[in-house]
Parts: structure tokens; sequence; C-alpha cells
């Protein structure tokens, strides 16, 4: 390596200062500046020492962030100084306390929010879900943070040559599956698209290599082509007085690679490899009517393909984009798109949220993006939600195309596609969502369930009485009806199990029986439930009868099949086994081999289908499961059932998986084998050991004797360090 020569970079640092400040918007006046110079000043002073990995000076990477957030978002001064000061915190020993006390309550704020989202690499899915979410929830705070995020992500993106394999992997994979979506959804078209071609190229350099190459082998062709399209637009436009700017853009090659897979078709068939834009100057008033203005001198040349005109002028997407779209049929029978905005559409399309604070005010249009964003703070508030059920959601509404849907006034309310008249319930208030009825679609009465299409008007009809169902959850769309009905089941179902606890304390203290943790445990078992709160709803919306809770007392106070058991045992193992058969009958899930009689009334025989009756002064009776009695014994003494089958007398062997997982250390597959050869003496069938991420996950098969024996495996396991979970599961051989 050449020695470092500080005099040539120092050079060079203020060399991209230089920039920066040229990249600011002309509206940046002299306090901005001296704001902008204390910011760079100090992340000199802070990243003194500090060097990226491609070996270049740390500051060159704030620097860079501040000129995207500038140049390519359009961000004011405090951003910039943000961007500057973004790693500050994070990575050097200035504490936000400084920085609170050298800039003050605005730009401290931001820079927390900054702080807050840590890098979300070598982090497990769920908690990058939840990093995500964070990010999100700054959006309450300022939307800038998210904003400055997205220039850090894209100059990370754009420098990820010199990180090694496995990250590059894993940041271009998180870039493509948060942060480009996030940046279309605000509107940063270009910058979306610089995210997705670079994820493109570090997940997939082959396929971006050969359409890259290929575009610039036809680059000439198409530009040929391009100026002949153009030639007599360009013209006409002339002679009708409008000003305007017109050219040819290629498309990314992520778009072309998704057309591609989409269709199945290849690189020559792609037809739209580039669209033409025209941006004619207009003023706000008249932007709308030049538009299509020129949309008609463009299609007096070139037919247009009616199932392709797309007007989002009248109704702009909801992340802020107007423009006037179609697909003519141009020189040679090839279909050219052709997008028709003004210069502030452009500038929106281009900058997305910080254009659009720009151009505030100026039109009568209410932001759809603040609706959105508004729409984003809902659902962020409701802390019920799960992070990674959130990012789903979340994304689904990123990506969906949107439909237009209006109310009984008029109103019009924009929804992802195949959205439902529920989700449209949800959207106009959660509580027309929350008692919501039915539907007139089109004056038409429909089902809760009806997807809409675009273009529906369509009318709720509430009532008090109505309350969400599990059911709906099937067929929302949008997170904010899923998270609205989500949270009211949940405390519905709460409120049910603290009225059903309530019950079940008074009917046991009936029984004589204290409702305490042993017995909850007991009742949970018993009654075959995940949690206490699905138990006490149980109550609560009373599945469970009287007769079964008093069946339950029974048990646990009489110990049925305990009791019986320690009877049989003591009473000797003699098994009195039909002798002509080598087949014997086992008992419970556990096997155990016990005494027992055949019953007289319905004779059973091996082979049929059997379960045990217990009896305090006759040990178990063996009954066929469609035995004449067995209806009236299950229904008046359930708890006196046991599970019986046959099984082979000569080889009571089982088979038994154990599945464990746990977070992995050295030594810990040690500890797992040597407690199942040495101290157990077992045989060891196959072991299949993974570890992945940390966590360490083991199959292994195993020939024991009985049940017991497993357990007091299992037992044995549990007690190692670091084993989280043991599930078994065992078949007779
Ligand atoms: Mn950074």
């Amino acid at each position: 390596m050449s020695p470092i020569d500080t005099n040539k970079e120092e050079k060079e640092i203020l060399n991209k200062y230089r920039n920066l400040l040229r990249a600011c918007s002309d509206k940046t006046d002299k306090k901005d500046k001296k704001l902008i110079r204390k910011a760079f000043n100090l992340a000199v002073d802070a990243h003194k020492e500090m060097r990226r990995k491609s070996g270049e000076p740390y500051i060159y990477h704030p620097i860079a962030v501040a000129h995207i957030s500038a140049k390519e978002i359009g961000l004011g001064a405090t951003s910039i100084a943000c961007a500057l000061l973004h790693d500050v915190v994070e990575d050097t020993d200035y504490e936000i306390e400084d920085i609170e006390r050298m800039f003050g309550g605005k730009i401290v704020r931001i820079i927390k929010g900054l702080t807050k989202i840590s890098d979300v690499f070598d982090q497990d899915i769920s908690l990058q879900a939840e990093n995500f979410r964070k990010m999100l929830l700054t959006l309450s705070d300022d939307v800038r943070v998210i904003l400055i995020k997205l220039a850090d992500r894209l100059h990370n993106m754009r420098t990820l040559d010199s990180m090694p394999e496995q990250k590059k992997l894993k940041i271009a994979s998180e870039t493509l599956y948060l942060y480009a979506p996030l940046a279309h959804r605000l509107g940063l078209y270009p910058i979306k698209t610089e995210l997705e071609d670079l994820g493109l190229k570090f997940t997939n350099p082959d396929i971006f290599k050969s359409i890259s190459s290929k575009l610039n082998e036809t680059k000439v062709e198409r530009k040929k082509f391009i100026n002949k399209f153009i030639l007599p637009i360009k013209s006409s436009l002339k002679e009708n007085n409008i000003k305007f700017d017109i050219k040819g853009r290629p498309k990314s090659i992520f778009s072309i690679r998704k057309k591609m897979e989409k269709q199945s078709i290849s690189f020559e068939e792609v037809y739209d490899k580039f669209a033409i834009r025209i941006i004619v100057d207009s003023d706000i008033e008249n932007e709308k009517s030049d538009c299509w203005q020129v949309y008609s001198i463009v299609t007096d040349f070139y037919k247009p393909n009616p199932d392709r005109l797309r007007d989002w002028i009248s109704t702009s997407k909801t992340n802020g984009y107007e423009s006037l779209h179609t697909t003519v049929m141009g020189p040679e029978g090839k279909w050219v798109e052709v997008q028709i905005r003004s210069r502030r559409m452009d500038d929106i399309a281009e900058k997305g949220y910080a254009a659009h604070w720009k151009y505030k005010g100026v039109t009568e249009k209410e932001s759809s993006l603040d609706n959105w964003i508004n729409q984003i703070r809902e659902v962020l508030e409701n802390p019920e939600s799960n992070a990674v059920d959130f990012i789903d959601d979340f994304k689904l509404n990123l990506f969906s195309s949107e439909i237009f849907i209006f109310t009984p006034n008029g109103d019009l309310k924009t929804l992802p596609k195949s959205a439902t008249a529920l989700d449209f319930a949800f959207e106009i208030h959660s509580e027309v969502g929350i008692n919501c009825l039915g539907a007139k679609v089109n004056g038409k009465l429909v089902p809760l369930s009806h997807v809409l299409n675009s273009g529906d008007q369509v009318e709720i009809i509430t009532s008090k009485k109505q309350k969400p169902k599990k059911d709906w959850l099937r067929f929302v769309v949008t997170s904010k009806a899923k998270t609205k009905i989500k949270s009211s089941l949940k405390v519905e179902k709460k409120e049910i199990a603290s009225r059903g606890k309530e019950v079940v304390e008074r009917k046991l203290r009936h029984l004589k029986v204290k409702l305490n943790r042993k017995t909850e445990t007991e009742l949970i078992k018993h009654f075959n439930v995940n949690t206490s709160l699905d138990l006490y709803y149980k109550f609560g919306i009373s599945s469970i009868s009287n007769s079964e809770l008093k069946g339950f007392v029974k048990i646990k106070t009489a110990g049925w099949y305990e009791t019986i058991k320690q009877k049989i045992y003591r009473g000797g193992r003699s098994i009195t086994q039909s002798k002509k058969d080598n087949k014997i009958i086992v008992f419970d899930d556990n096997e155990d081999v016990l005494d027992y009689k055949l019953a007289v009334c319905c004779n059973p025989i091996s082979g049929d289908k059997i379960f045990g009756f217990t009896t305090v002064e006759d040990g178990i009776k063996i009954h066929k499961t469609d035995c004449p009695n067995s209806i009236q014994l299950r229904s008046n003494y359930a708890y006196r059932i046991l599970k019986a089958k046959w099984v082979d007398k000569e080889t009571i062997d089982f088979i038994a998986t154990i599945n464990i997982r746990g977070i992995d250390r050295v030594g810990l597959m040690n500890s797992v084998t040597k407690v199942i050869s040495s101290q157990m003496h077992v045989n060891i069938r196959s072991i299949n050991i993974s570890s992945e991420d940390g966590i360490f996950e083991g199959e292994i098969t195993l020939f024991v004797h009985n049940v017991t024996f497993l357990n007091s495996l299992n037992e044995k396991l549990t007690k190692i360090d670091g084993i989280k979970e043991i599930k078994r599961t065992y078949k007779h051989i």
C-alpha cells in the first residue's frame, strides 16, 4: 500500500466540502452556511482518526451522505448538518449531550432518531424487523430522519465493494427488502431505482452484468430510434409555443430483469427498455391542460394503446406521484411509453417528500403523502402489533397497486388492490370498521368480504351491536384494518377471560378447591389449552360445563389413575394376558404396562379399537370403543377413561426421535452426546446436528426400552446449559 498522503487528503476533504455547498439549494443563506460549516468542523474533528473499510478517511462518508441529502433529496440546511453529524454520536467519543449543547433541540432530535436506529446488520430477522419499525416510528417525530437514513444507505450501497462477501449479500438483500420499497413509498424514484440496481448488482452479479452489457451494446441503436421518434413531436410542440424538455430515459436494470422474470421473456423481447419523458414548463393553473395538449400532439403522430393510458394527474398516486403515461405505437412497429408532466410534477417525482414540502400550499390538493404518513403513524402507535407481522403488513402496503373508491358523498379514498368493503369501512374510520355490518357497492348490497374495484362507490352500513370477528382477518388486506381488528379481538378476549376467571374461581370454591398457580396449571393440562388466557376465555364463553369441571376436581382430589396404577403395581406385575395371542395392552400416552381385565359386555380381541375404564374394585376393564356401554361411560365418567392400545409383547422397544434446540456454544454437542451415550447407555441410531446463526438444532434417533426411560433422558438433556427446547416423538418397532 502506498503511504497515506495527509496533505492530499486534506485538500480532497475541502474539495468535497465545497462541492457540498454548491449542491445546496439557492435559498441557502449565510446563517444556513454557518450551521453547515459548524457541523462539518465537528464531524471532521470527531472522525479524524477513523478510516472506512476502503481505507479512505471516514469523513468522506458523512460528506457524501450530506451531499445526497442536499442534491438528490433536496433537503435544507438543518438536514445537511444532521447528515454530516449522523455517525458522530454512534461511532466517536462525542455524546448526544455535546450535540445538544452545540446545536440545540431541533438537530439533537433528528440525531437521536438516527442513532436510535442502530445498524441492522448482523441481527436476526425479528430484531431487524423491530429495528425497522423503530425507524418508521421516527416518522412520527420527523420524516427527515428517514430521508437521511436513506441517503446513508445509498452511499453505503455505492461503496459496498470494499465489504466482505457475506456482508455485501446481507446489506444488499436488506436494501432490496426494506429500503428500496421505502424510498418508493416516499416518492424518491431515482433513489429507489439506484438502490434496486445496486441491490441486484450484489445479490445477482451475473444477471446484472449480462443486462447492463446488453444495454450498452444496444445504446447507439436505441439513441437513433429515440431521435427518430422524438423529431416530429419536437417541432410540433415548438409550433404550439410550448416550453418543454424532452428526453429518452433507459429503464433500470432491475425493472428490465423483473419484466423478464415475470413474463418469462428474453432481454431482446422486453419492448420498453426506455421511456420518453416530456416535461412542460407551465404555471400551476395551466399544467393539467398543458399536459393533455402534449398528449394530443403525441397521439397525432402515434396511435395510443387505449389500455395503457394512466392519468395520475387527476388523481395522484398515494406517494405523491403525478404524471400522465401513455404507450403509443412508434416507428418500426415498436411500442413506446411516453410520460408527460409539468416541471413541478417532475420535481416531486424525483425528490418525493422534500419537494412536496416545497410546493405545500401552492396547490389546492390535499397531500396524499401526508395522508399516508398519518396512516403509518396510526398503525405504529398500536403497541400490540408484533414487529414481524407489522413489517409484513407494511410491505404489502408498500408494494400493492392502488384502487380508487368513492364515498356516498363523492369523496375519493385510495386503497391497495384487492381491498374489501371492510377495508374501506376501516379506511373511513376505525369506529365505522368495528361496527361494520354490511356494505352497498354501487347501490347493491354485498358481504363484507366483497373485493372492491377501482371506481366503485361504497356505502357502509353500521350497527352499534356489531363487533369484530376473528373471521374478518381472513379477508382484510390493509394494515390499518388488520391492526384494529386484532387489538379489538384481544381486548374482548381479555374481558371475557377475566369474567371466566371469576366464574371458575367461584365454582371451584364450591367444590372446595382453591384456584392457585398449581390448580391453574392442572386446569390448562386437563382441558388441553395453551395459556391461562385461553383457559379462562373458555370458561367465559361457557364452553366448559359444570360436570366437566367436577370431573376435573374428582381426578385432582382422588387421583384416579395414579391411585389405580399404584394399586396394580403394588399387587405385583402379573400381566393377565390372553394366552393365545402375543399382544398386550399398554395404557396412556406413556404406554404403561398395567394389569387389566377384558370387559364381558363386548369381549375385545387383539386388534380392536379399545379403551380402559378404571374402577376401584376391579382395576382396569378393557372395552371396545364401539361397546354399547361406551357412550354412557364416556359421558358420565370421562375422567376414568384411559387411552389403551394393543402392542406386540415380544418387542416393547421404541424408536424415539428427540428434537432439541438451543443456543449454540463451544462443547454443547459434546455434552449432548455424552449424556445420551455414556450416562444413559442407550443406542444411538442416527444423529443430525446443525448450527446456524448461533442456533443449535439436533435430531437424535434412539432405541429405548420404555417411555419412563426416555423421560429421564429428557430430564438430563434439559439440564444441559444452552438447551432451550426438547420435543419428542416415538413409535414402536
Ligand atoms: Mn453512516
